[in-house]
């Protein structure tokens, strides 16, 4: 079989990650990897034997540290099929014309808006939307965690109404310069924030309102998810949809905080102690006055990296049905 040549443009966060379950696929490969700074993380691209590639005008900083390029990030595109946009927000919408001159497909991530590409994605939702498509935006981690759980459930029960509060992590633990160290922040303060219109660009029909706060943690957000649902159904009955989801994992038996599912994730071998699904303690799964409640941890440096891999699938048209696509991307990746 003829593998899909992948380009990562951007290696931060997300981009060794995906580096690394598309690395795992059969029927993809890295061509190249492309940093701006010669860091730990671009010596380990090239331990790794990832082409490490760069902005022209880096080739000689990258060299002084004596790190050989294989080429400029143009260079990479040309020789790629689809190219994984991984840069910071906003600075991957920038990229948008070198992807166009040079006629290849390209995925971006949660950081940038909806409109850019007219294409959000998650796999269990809306996997045939992107089918053959150019240009492709995977949805933040948030988004992501949030259309795992609404989707099934609005196609079993029908959602009323959705009201969620984010209690989002404030830096990745990697990121030595933002906060807050010691405040809880409400952000945005402006009401309601915008990440219920983020999981309307993937189910466009649902009534959502969020709110989100900032804490003083590195390790993953929390949602205290609470739905109107149209058909009448027992905590059971929810539990059991859940249960169903391949991307989503009950957590319980002495796991009381997003610390310990962290622990959990190294204890099981993850990769950089990775959680890809959305944990939810099926213990606060709960039907009250006719509304449902739960609580769903989502670990943002890791979960939308099965979804990067089903995207690419699903623009190459390498696979046309989602649940086998997302079988193999678990497979591959051990979820
Ligand atoms: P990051 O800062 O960790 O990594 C970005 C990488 O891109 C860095 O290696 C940086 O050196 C490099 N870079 C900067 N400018 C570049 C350029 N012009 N060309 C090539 N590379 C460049 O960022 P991240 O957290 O991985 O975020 C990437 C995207 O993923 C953003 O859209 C973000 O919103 C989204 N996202 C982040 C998270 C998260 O929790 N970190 C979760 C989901 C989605």
């Amino acid at each position: 079989m003829t593998k899909v040549k992948v380009a990562i443009n951007g290696y931060g966060t997300i981009g060794k990650r995906v580096a690394d379950a598309v690395a795992l696929q059969d029927d993809m490969e890295i061509i190249g990897v492309a940093k701006t700074r010669p860091n730990f993380e671009t010596v380990m691209a090239k331990d790794k034997g990832f082409n490490v590639y760069t902005l022209a005008d880096r080739v000689g900083a990258m060299e002084k540290e004596g790190i050989e390029v294989s080429g400029t990030v143009e260079e990479m595109i040309e020789a790629a099929d689809v190219v994984v946009d991984c840069t910071p927000g906003k600075v991957g919408a920038t990229n948008k014309d070198l992807y166009e001159k040079a006629g290849i497909k390209a995925i971006w991530q949660g950081g940038e808006a909806h409109t850019l590409t007219g294409c959000s994605f998650n796999a269990e939702t809306n996997y045939d939307e992107a089918l053959g498509k150019d240009f492709v935006r995977v949805v933040s981690c948030n988004t992501t965690g949030l259309c795992r759980v609404l989707s099934p459930l609005d196609k079993e029960f029908g959602i009323k109404k959705a009201r969620v509060t984010l209690l989002r992590r404030a830096a990745d633990p990697g990121d030595i310069k933002t906060g807050p160290i010691n405040a809880i922040v409400p952000n945005p303060i402006k009401l309601p924030s915008h990440h219920g219109p983020d999981v309307k660009t993937v189910i466009p029909n649902i009534d959502i309102a969020t709110t989100a706060v900032k804490l003083p943690t590195t390790l993953m957000h929390l949602h205290t998810v609470n739905l109107e649902l149209e058909k009448e159904c027992t905590a059971e009955d929810v539990e059991s949809i859940l249960a169903e989801q391949s991307r989503v994992r009950f957590v319980g038996q002495g796991i009381t905080s997003t610390a310990e599912i962290m622990e959990l994730a190294k204890d099981l071998g993850r990769p950089r102690g990775d959680m890809w699904e959305n944990c939810i303690w099926n213990e606060s799964i709960t039907m009250y006055e006719g509304e449902l409640y739960f609580f769903q941890a989502i670990h943002q440096e890791s979960d939308v990296i099965p979804e990067n891999v089903d995207a690419i699938r699903a623009m190459m048209e390498l696979e046309s049905d989602a649940s086998r696509s997302i079988e193999i991307t678990n497979k591959t990746m051990g979820i």
